[in-house]
């Protein structure tokens, strides 16, 4: 039946030094159900989605493995809100890589499927809400057009977890570019030699950026490429409001996939401070820090590649003039998302203080990010926050005027803001509301939510449920992870 499936799985990560990896015994579960199957991402990666309905229950809760894999769990370091540590999949275990019919290659992980040598002190195990709440989310952000880990399935356990409450055990198959992070690479410097690190960086290069390979210096390549992808991803976040909470270095792909739905969030109101996770009391991980800490995890990624420089007396010198462009690259890509929010195609330099005043009207006023795009997009402007405010009147002025410059239509103009500017996103309270259905055993409300959220950019009647924003007196929202 394996054949009926579609899996073709190869390993190439196990043929790295053994300091990168453990093989992995799998832990099979008692009861496993099949609750979420990822149609659309199953047929991608050449899998029959009959065939896994039926039988794919016991791959996805471990109880099984295909021909051809070859669980593992991965190595890996990290710096944790600022502090390095050494860690690795404490509940994820790697069963290979599937290579779809078109060639390409994914990484297929379970997350939540048991002990592994890096558990430390942990079960291995995940909770059923947090995992549909990945699920959620991952698929949204990939709908909104940000590169993501995506999730093809949720499988119950039929087993309970001891956390603070007993809570449903469950695991999500996670898929992904590689789960190659900057903490690989912090952890190769921190323990393995330098052909061990030459051996991932070499590897990562081959797998990602295979068009550097042949560079004079592959490995100040590798920074600039894993940097560009980074300031694209991170500006893509601040574009939509997304919030990750949890940006250590272990939780930053080399691929340019967002990584580790933990306590991330999209945020309601405008504000540069906003923080949802209850384990970020300093708020390192606020809104407005992102690209600054996306830089700093990147400086960290430039340090473990330094040992590989041919010329080690300049290469910290080389390795900080290249990160020292990094705020000048996101910037550049954030002010193209931002005009293109605007209905802006063409560039001036006045672009930049346009949008901050904007973004300062909506911090003052406590406007929604999402709906305020939203009310520009569909020419709803009595709705905005900021009507008729002493600084409302200048504002739509100037954009009014900057519109009439533009070489495009007007019609192009709407056509590109409706484009860019989400009508709906996987707002708190809705998400925790499906969650909520669905640990009663109501899968519905968040199977709707899902169908909304796959097509966000679509502005549909039926969409417009999904904008109200939450009650005002509900408490203000905290994730955890
Ligand atoms: P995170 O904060 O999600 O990036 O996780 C940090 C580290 O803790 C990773 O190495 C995880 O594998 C590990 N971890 C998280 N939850 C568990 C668990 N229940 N059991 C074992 N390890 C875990
Ligand atoms: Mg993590
Ligand atoms: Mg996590």
């Amino acid at each position: 039946s394996e054949q009926t499936v579609g899996w073709n799985f190869d390993n190439s990560y196990a043929n790295l030094p053994h300091i990168f990896f453990s093989t992995a015994t799998l832990n099979p579960v008692r009861v496993p159900e099949l609750i979420l199957l990822n149609d659309s991402l199953a047929n991608a990666l050449g899998l029959d989605t009959e065939a896994l309905q039926k039988d794919g229950v016991k791959v996805f809760a471990g109880n099984k493995t295909p021909e051809g894999t070859l669980p593992l769990a991965q190595a890996y370091a990290g710096h944790q809100f600022g502090h390095f540590t050494m860690l690795g999949d404490g509940r994820a275990i790697l069963l290979g890589e599937q290579i779809t019919p078109s060639g390409k290659r994914f990484d297929i992980a379970l997350k939540g499927s048991g002990r592994t040598p890096y558990s430390r002190g942990g079960d291995g195990r995940a909770a059923l809400g947090p995992m549909l709440r990945e699920y959620i989310i991952s698929e949204s952000m990939h709908a909104l057009g940000i590169p993501t880990t995506r999730s093809l399935a949720v499988v119950t356990t039929g087993e309970m977890i001891i956390r603070e409450t007993d809570l449903p055990g469950a695991i999500l198959t996670r898929v992904a570019k590689s789960h190659i992070r900057v903490g690989t690479f912090q952890y190769a410097a921190a323990r393995g030699s330098k052909e061990d690190l030459r051996a991932l960086a070499d590897y990562t290069l081959q797998r990602h950026f295979p068009q550097v390979v042949l560079d004079e210096n592959r490995y100040l390549s590798l920074i600039k490429e894993v940097m560009n992808r980074q300031a694209s991803l991170i500006a893509k976040w601040q574009l939509v409001g997304f919030i990750h909470g949890v940006m250590n270095t272990d939780n930053m792909t080399i691929s340019g996939e967002t990584i580790d739905y933990g306590p991330c969030a999209f945020m309601d109101t405008y504000h540069l401070e906003t923080v949802f996770s209850s384990i970020d009391q300093q708020g390192r991980y606020a809104y407005g820090n992102q690209p600054r800490m996306a830089g700093w995890n990147l400086a960290r990624f430039a340090e473990a590649l330094l040992p590989l420089h041919e010329d080690e007396s300049t290469a910290v010198e080389i390795a900080q003039e290249v990160i020292s462009h990094f705020p000048d690259i996101y910037r550049d890509y954030w002010l193209a998302g931002m005009r293109a929010k605007l209905g802006l195609f063409d560039a001036e330099a006045e672009d930049e203080s346009l949008i901050e005043s904007l973004l300062y009207m909506m911090q003052k006023y406590r406007a929604d990010y999402t709906n305020t795009f939203r009310a520009l997009t569909l020419d709803q402007l009595g709705e905005l926050a900021f009507y008729g405010k002493p600084e409302w009147d200048q504002w739509i002025q100037e954009w009014e005027k900057r519109l009439d410059r533009e070489q495009a239509s007007k019609l192009d103009s709407q056509q590109l803001m409706r484009n860019s500017n989400p009508a709906i996103i996987p707002r708190n309270h809705r998400v925790e509301e499906a969650l909520k259905s669905a640990m009663r055993g109501d899968l519905s409300v968040m199977k709707q939510l899902l169908e909304a959220l796959s097509n966000p950019y679509a502005y549909t009647l039926g969409q417009a449920t999904y904008c109200s924003l939450p009650d005002p007196t509900s408490h203000p929202y905290q994730t955890f992870c």
